[in-house]
């Protein structure tokens, strides 16, 4: 398995989702909220806007970091492309578009919070 291609896939997407959330965040200090400058966007997500409007998209977006951090480091742990309900490896093919996905596509029907 080509690890470092799925590696950069996760980087790309994870840079891209962290501009995005960045973009958010910028336009919220705009709106002149208290702000204390949180650690990460889990923390602002969590911490600062569990009661709030966080619009479902930006959650999504972060569930999905979630998901990116988790699937780097079972990269590093050498656990990476493991279905984690059935134990089978997970198609390839299906890795390239959803490169975060813990699940093979059998599994994954299953898991209805999984795409
Ligand atoms: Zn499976």
């Amino acid at each position: 398995m080509d690890l470092q291609k799925y590696r950069k896939l996760l980087l790309k997407e994870q840079e891209k989702i962290e501009k995005y959330l960045k973009k958010k965040l910028e336009e919220e200090k705009k709106l002149g909220e208290e702000w204390n400058s949180p650690k990460d966007f889990e923390e602002w997500a969590y911490f600062t806007y569990t009661e709030n409007d966080l619009s479902v998209k930006a959650r999504g977006k972060l569930n999905r970091l979630k998901e990116i951090k988790e699937a780097l480091k079972r990269i590093e742990k050498g656990k990476y492309g493991i279905c984690e309900s059935c134990g089978k490896e997970i198609e390839p093919e299906r890795l390239e578009l959803i490169p975060w996905t813990r699940y093979c596509s059998k599994c994954a029907r299953r898991h209805p919070e999984e795409l």
